[in-house]
């Protein structure tokens, strides 16, 4: 191991990429900033049964939406190549073949019906969970429970066959793991698992250990679901001589109600998305939070959180605050429960902060960039500013504020019959005129005008602002009335004075 920081995210190319990968992904990249280390993308794709199409691309354009692009990995560049496991094929069969002369491992010649076989009879001796292990290794067909020469036979004879790893009946295998402490695993309760299939492919044990020791990896840090996993990583590790990389196993995501793993079938079925981008399977579509509206960063900072705490109550982190409280050490043990609304809370945060060329810029790429392409820069730009403290996603300043858009599509018809007394009506033929004789149609010099007027008159603002309010966007919420107005301009406000004759005679 060298004394750089490298780092991998390894994810399989089975599907879009789980929230949960996401956060691995980021911890990683955390860490190799903070470090300055090299963070690297490695496709595990060993397992051509389960791939699918399109499947990298997800990945790649998830941690680039993020901004956590990889320094090396399969079309980012780096040394340590190729990135992709179904690429590297070749590279592994010598050291299998290591393991299986040093005795560490060997060929088993099973056909799927001896295998099929054995299960029923563990199941009949009340045995569920069948085990290829030591317990039955020399019962089964390999070169174990063969002589040399029948081995030698068969495999001369081109006999279809795996390679399993032999594992040690009593040993006690332990690594430390930076999250957990000390883990210990009795060998005699771990599988002969399969490295090499028939095909010549490894499987992921195999290829996983020997990718992180060429490709130099530091750290791994990956999802808890893999630590038992890291026994048979670890004296792999041990047969082949090399020293293991230090090992953060992180918490799982639990669902809202915390008790259980966060599954995509919870983002159906709680309405949010458990995916970074939208994905569409066969019939299926699966939310993405980009296409919900969310904000990168602040999707980042929700997930930061998920797992990991700086120790101290600051919740809001920029990218480079996070880069520096980050440490492995700080990583929680308990399953960190998955809170939409915490996410909501954080995008709302970030949309208030963010500068408004940007979010424009955004606001251009989606649903209603159409509608926006009529309005001016300038225009947007300062319908971005009244709207900004009103909106949770990125949708929600064209669909919260469709009013700056165009006269309102309804009215709040009950506000307004409460509130409209027949005797103001000049007042309102009063204040329309003093509206159009404004020259200076600013917010102030608007909010001046119409203020005194109600005052030299001696009516109550609650008389009129809320009739104004209604006229102008169909709803007792919004932003600020004059600053409504100096937006849509005098014409706009004249135009949709008329609501007012409209809505008293509903
Ligand atoms: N390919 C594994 C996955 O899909 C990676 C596990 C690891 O990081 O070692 O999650």
């Amino acid at each position: 191991m060298s004394d750089n920081i490298r780092v991998r995210f390894a994810p399989s190319p089975t599907g879009p990429l789980h929230i949960g990968g996401v956060r691995t992904a980021l911890y990683n990249y955390l860490l190799a900033r903070k470090m300055g280390g090299t963070f690297i993308l490695r496709i595990e794709d060993t397992d051509q049964t389960r791939y699918v199409a399109g499947a990298e691309d997800y990945i790649k354009e998830a941690l680039e939406w993020f901004d956590i692009t990889p320094d090396e990995g399969p079309g980012y560049g780096g040394n340590h190549g190729p990135y992709r496991q179904s690429e590297r094929k070749d590279l592994y069969a010598e050291y299998v073949h290591k393991m299986v002369e040093d005795g560490n491992a060997y060929y088993a010649f099973d056909t799927p019906e001896d295998l099929t076989k054995a299960r029923e009879e563990a199941k009949a001796n009340g045995n569920h969970s069948f085990k290829y292990n030591w317990e039955i290794r020399e019962k089964m067909r390999n070169s174990v429970s063969l002589s040399a020469k029948e081995t030698k036979e068969l495999l001369e004879a081109n006999t279809p066959y795996t390679i399993r790893l032999k594992i040690p009946t009593e040993q006690t295998i332990s690594f430390n793991d930076v999250v957990r402490g000390e883990v210990s695993f009795a060998s005699y309760e771990l599988d002969d698992k399969v490295i090499m299939k028939g095909d010549g492919m490894p499987t992921y044990h195999l290829a996983n250990i020997v990718d992180d020791h060429l490709m130099e990896i530091s750290h791994v840090i990956r999802g808890e679901e893999w630590l038992s996993s890291t026994a048979h990583h670890v004296l792999m590790y041990q047969f082949m001589g090399w020293e293991a990389p230090t090992f953060a196993h992180l918490p799982l995501i639990l669902n809202p109600a915390g008790n259980g793993k966060l599954s995509k079938r919870h983002g159906a079925k709680f309405g949010f998305p458990v995916f970074p981008l939208e994905w569409k399977q066969e019939e299926e579509t699966y939310r993405g939070f980009r296409e919900d509206g969310f904000d990168a960063d602040a999707v980042m900072n929700f997930l930061s959180l998920l797992g990991w705490s700086s120790g101290t109550d600051q919740e809001k982190f920029t990218r480079e605050e996070l880069i520096q409280a980050f440490s492995l050490d700080n990583i929680v043990k308990s399953g960190a429960r998955f809170d939409i609304d915490k996410a909501n809370w954080f995008n709302q945060q970030y949309l208030m902060e963010k500068p408004g060329a940007d979010i424009l810029e955004i606001l251009k790429g989606r649903k209603n960039a159409e509608q926006l392409s009529q309005y001016s820069d300038d225009y947007l730009l300062k319908m971005i500013e009244l709207m900004r403290e009103r909106v949770i996603l990125f949708d929600d300043f064209v669909d919260n504020g469709s009013f700056l858009l165009g006269s309102p599509k309804e009215y709040d018809e009950k506000t307004f019959k409460k509130k409209y007394k027949n005797e103001n009506a000049v007042h309102f033929d009063a204040i329309k005129s003093l509206i159009s004789e404004q020259t200076d149609f600013t917010a102030e010099n608007l909010g001046n005008q119409v203020k005194n007027y109600i005052k030299s008159n001696e009516l109550g603002f609650g008389a009129i602002f809320p009739i104004l309010r209604i006229i102008l966007s169909g709803t007792m919420k919004g932003p600020d009335l004059f600053a409504m107005m100096e937006l849509i301009g005098k014409e706009e406000v004249l135009i949709r004075w008329e609501a007012i004759n409209t809505l008293q005679n509903v």
